[in-house]
């Protein structure tokens, strides 16, 4: 797959010397100009479908003051910049441009403040979000965003790409979590945004405009995230289903009643790969299995999660299982955790991420269907049920043009279909590179137009990710 979006910088007229010598005086040896080699591990994110350009300078950052400095060179020699958490995106978002700086914040890494009075915690930018839940927990509170990644991504990348998981059906996504923000413009000019208060209503949100923004607006240098109690008395549903279909009505109806803190679904060719890479033993002749979560107080949960069992047993469940071990239900739940990494493990994977109005996801699933038939492929299909947000994967031979060629169309097949069902371009992953050609297919003129110019006012240089995710 060799489709890029990327829009190139004209070429700096200073030379990368005179780049890396400002770089260099500034940075020290945090500073790399010119070495492939360790420049390799810097190329792009974990998206198969974009390619990416070749950084000129890699700084790892180990303070907000090494941020500071890379900006104000970048901004005197205006050079594009590309912020880079782990890598762990599926857009490109974080792919290398031309002859950028790529400015890692990896290496920023401490966890600076736990209150628990105020159940906040204080970050820099690099913390692994799940380093930050098992701190958290030594208080008694947990930060309870869970991407799939959480043990890889970062709370940078989490928040720049506003990271959904699976239980944002109950919790929300990381908008939700973050309260203030400190960010370095592209001039090298640092704000703080928001407050440790719980409401705050003064003067626009900004905070809200950052999350999400993919690393176009500012360098998210600090983040002042909230953590909650720690969900206790945790009960699993398992049910099994003849149709997938049948499996997508039966969320819609639950969710009318009761509160799960995830849902997630999986079809049987998604079923069939985690069964065969965990031994795990599900029932492969289903057509799709829904796993539930409930979670409050020991008492509420188990009722819940009975009445959830009865209600799938009602709409169309072949079988039910319930469980109010926590261990066993983590078991379970790791299941659906390792569907992506067991489709890679059957050939080259493109992994869908669209949403749509839960009431239209059997119109989703049954149109996917179609698309793989019409092209001949593979299409797996897992996701959050409850957020109408589903990851249909294309699993191709990346050696066979052809093969290649029909699951690129599919894939915006599937878009297409979201789009016309009311959804978006993307639920949780983002726009980055890869979908950033089809936004005029989701936004109006009017809208772009706006987005561009509040891009403008924060980055009038178009130096930090030109041409991605807006
Ligand atoms: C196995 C697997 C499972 C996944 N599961 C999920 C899931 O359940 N839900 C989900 O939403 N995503 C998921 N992802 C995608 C990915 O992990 C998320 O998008 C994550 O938030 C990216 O974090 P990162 O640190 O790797 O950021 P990167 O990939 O390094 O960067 C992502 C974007 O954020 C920007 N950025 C990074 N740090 C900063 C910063 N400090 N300031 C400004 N901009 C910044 C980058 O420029 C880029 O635009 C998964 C990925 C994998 C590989």
């Amino acid at each position: 797959m060799t489709e890029t979006h990327i829009v190139r910088q004209t070429p700096p007229r200073i030379s990368s010397d005179t780049v890396h010598a400002a770089l260099r005086a500034a940075l020290g040896r945090k500073v790399t100009s010119g070495d492939p080699e360790k420049m390799s591990a810097y190329l792009a994110d974990q998206c198969l479908l974009t390619t990416a350009g070749v950084p000129a300078h890699l700084v790892r950052a180990t303070a907000q003051e090494d941020v500071v400095e890379t900006l104000k060179v970048a901004h005197r020699f205006q050079i594009p910049v590309v912020t880079r958490g782990a890598g762990t995106g599926l857009t490109g978002a974080a792919n290398a441009i031309d002859g950028c700086i790529m400015l890692s914040l990896a290496d920023m890494n401490r966890i600076v403040e736990i209150d628990p009075v105020g159940r906040l915690a204080r970050v820099e930018p690099g913390v692994i979000n799940g380093d930050l839940d098992r701190a958290a927990s030594g208080h008694g509170l947990g930060y309870l965003p869970d991407p799939g990644s959480r043990d890889i991504s970062t709370i940078g990348g989490n928040i720049a790409t506003n990271a959904g998981g699976m239980c944002c059906v109950k919790y929300g996504v990381t908008r939700e979590h973050v309260a203030a923000l400190t960010v370095v413009l592209s001039d090298g000019q640092v704000l703080r945004t928001g407050s440790r208060t719980r409401k705050n209503v003064t003067g626009l949100d900004l905070t809200s405009l950052v999350v999400g923004s993919e690393g176009t607006l500012a360098v998210i240098t600090e983040a002042t995230v909230w953590l909650h109690p720690r969900p206790v008395g945790t009960s699993t549903v398992v049910a099994l289903f003849g149709s997938l279909r049948q499996a997508v009505i039966a969320v819609d109806i639950l969710t009318r009643t009761l509160a799960p803190s995830a849902v997630e679904i999986m079809d049987s060719q998604t079923i069939a790969a985690v069964n065969e890479f965990t031994r795990m033993g599900i029932n492969t002749t289903a057509a799709a299995v829904l796993l539930l979560r409930f979670d409050g107080s020991e008492t509420a949960n188990s009722t819940d999660a009975e009445l959830a069992g009865d209600l799938l047993g009602n709409h169309g469940a072949s079988e039910v299982f319930r469980t109010n071990d926590p261990a066993e239900g983590n078991e379970l739940m790791a299941a659906r955790a390792v569907a992506l990494t067991a489709l890679e493990s059957k050939g080259a994977i493109l992994l869908h991420d669209v949403a749509v109005p839960v009431h239209q996801l059997p119109a989703l699933v049954a149109g996917v269907g179609q698309i793989a038939e019409r092209h001949e492929l593979t299409i797996a299909t897992f996701g959050h049920a409850a957020d109408g947000n589903m990851h249909p994967t294309i699993v191709f031979d990346a050696a066979d043009s052809h093969a290649r060629h029909r699951a690129k169309t599919a894939f915006e097949e599937v878009m297409d279909l979201g789009l016309s069902l009311g959804g978006v371009l993307s639920g949780e992953h983002g726009i980055g590179v890869l979908k950033q050609q089809h936004l005029p297919k989701q936004l109006d003129p009017g809208t772009r137009n706006l987005t561009k110019r509040v891009k403008h006012a924060f980055d009038p240089m178009n130096l930090l990710n030109p041409g991605r995710a807006l």
